[in-house]
């Protein structure tokens, strides 16, 4: 156990030296000063917080929570709340500086935030996981809000808990705020869309990567790894629109058919934390699938997948990041020597704080748009944003990870810089 927590914090401050490392070389391209990095690598502000709940067998538990918001120059920071075993301080900080990248990315008047609490919602109790959700708006009421920091969703936090969060911010502003919050429930201010973004943003660029490599969606063969939010519903969107999902996988193993699976089959028998291989029989395991031949691979799991060990393995003529950090530095640079097309995570995943921004807009305006709405204004972001990120990797001969940083930290850091933080 100790060990595991041992492990668990290196790789958080693996993606963080990381990250800080892409950041450096992208602000030095584009031409600012030491003091610019020297900001950017750390959030500004980060809040550590000690939440006491009393628990189904009548003890105090004490949980500890974060809150990190990366920078404020653009605008109110935002990103969601994770609630799992192995959140550590440094991932919750490397995490926050993505959000600010993504925001960057997809052209939102926002800064990156994120949000951690370190337990295991699977083992608590609903009650419980309502009394721990409102004692962490209550720890950090202070530093969030709806022109401050908005939080919303991430692993193993739902509109459920959103709610709870809403509705205990609301109390003690003496107001309803929904606009303290995204990825609510529809009845309480959420948008449309929502749930499905971040899958609809990832299948927009895999639209726009295959038209670049002159790949035909219909019949194309995909793989996803994780069936869960991002990776079932962006195995549905494929799947209709005509491609042919080879495998799919979870925690505990693969699927595979080369003749291409029955998503709606595999939808109806999945759980709710998005496992269905082990209703069968006949599986392989992650690793074999990660390297099947394939046209497209979507890693929508979890972080250090495909690592220098397997990079050289890899068939897929894109692969395109729906999770956040699945491949190493030193992979992404074997697979862009490959000529692999490489969509990262900052770019692929945005959607989902696209919506989340819709939603905020929305509850501002207190005017709800329709879905049709939403998914065209959601298109038009994506599409651009893509573009965007592929043209600067093309006209300065740099992989997608690299110009998306480089188009990801600019606005901010023209905001600090007018601001004279730098
Ligand atoms: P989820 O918890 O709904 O699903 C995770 C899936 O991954 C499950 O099918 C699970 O079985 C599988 N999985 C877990 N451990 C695995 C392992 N060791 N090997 C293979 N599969 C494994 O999570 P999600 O919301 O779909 O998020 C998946 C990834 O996408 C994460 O990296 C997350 O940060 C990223 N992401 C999600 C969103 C979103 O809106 N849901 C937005 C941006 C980024």
């Amino acid at each position: 156990m100790v060990a595991d927590k041992q492990a668990d914090s290196n790789k958080s401050d693996d993606i963080l030296l990381s990250t800080q490392e892409v950041i450096k070389t992208a602000l030095n391209k584009l031409g600012y000063p030491e003091e610019a990095y020297e900001l950017m690598k750390e959030p500004v502000r980060m809040m550590t917080v000690r939440i006491p709940v009393r628990m189904d067998d009548g003890k105090i538990k004490i949980f500890t929570g974060y809150r990190a918001q990366h920078n404020d120059a653009v605008g109110p920071t935002k990103g969601g709340v994770r609630f799992h075993p192995n959140v550590t301080e440094n991932e919750v900080r490397a995490l926050s500086i993505w959000m600010s990248l993504k925001a960057g990315i997809v052209d939102l008047p926002y800064g990156g935030g994120k949000g951690g609490i370190i337990c295991d919602p699977r083992k608590m109790s609903f009650r419980e996981l309502e009394a721990l959700s409102r004692g962490y708006v209550r720890a950090i009421s202070q530093i969030v809000g709806p022109t401050k920091d908005i939080p919303a969703p991430d692993v193993f936090t739902n509109s459920q808990i959103m709610a709870w969060m809403m509705d205990e911010y609301s109390r003690i502003d003496e107001f309803n705020n929904p606009g303290f919050i995204t990825g609510k429930p529809i009845v309480l201010g959420g948008s449309h869309g929502r749930e499905s973004a971040t899958a609809k943003g990832v299948t927009i660029c895999i639209e726009e990567a295959c038209k670049k490599l002159g790949i035909e969606i219909k019949g194309a063969r995909v793989v996803v790894q994780g069936f869960g939010n991002a990776g079932s519903f962006l195995a549905k969107f494929m799947y209709d629109m005509g491609a042919k999902i080879i495998a799919i996988s979870d925690a505990e193993g693969a699927l595979h058919d080369p003749d291409g699976l029955d998503i709606d089959y595999l939808l109806d028998r999945r759980d709710s934390f998005g496992t269905v291989t082990n209703l069968f029989e006949d599986t392989i395991s992650n690793e074999e699938m990660l390297e099947l031949d394939t046209d497209i691979l979507v890693p929508a799991a979890i972080e250090n997948q495909i690592t220098k060990d397997n990079a050289h393995n890899i068939k897929a003529s894109i692969v395109v990041e729906a999770a956040n950090g699945p491949t190493t530095l030193e992979a992404t640079k074997i697979l862009t020597e490959r000529d692999i097309l490489i969509v990262p995570d900052v770019l692929a995943s945005s959607g989902g704080v696209t919506v989340s921004y819709f939603e905020w807009v929305q509850n501002n305006q207190g005017y709800y748009w329709k879905e049709e709405e939403v998914q065209e204004k959601l298109r038009e972001v994506l599409v651009k944003s893509f573009n965007n990120v592929y043209t600067t990797a093309q006209n300065r001969q740099i992989d997608m990870r690299l110009a998306a940083y480089m188009v990801g930290v600019r606005k901010l850091t023209e905001a600090a810089r007018f601001r004279g933080w730098i």
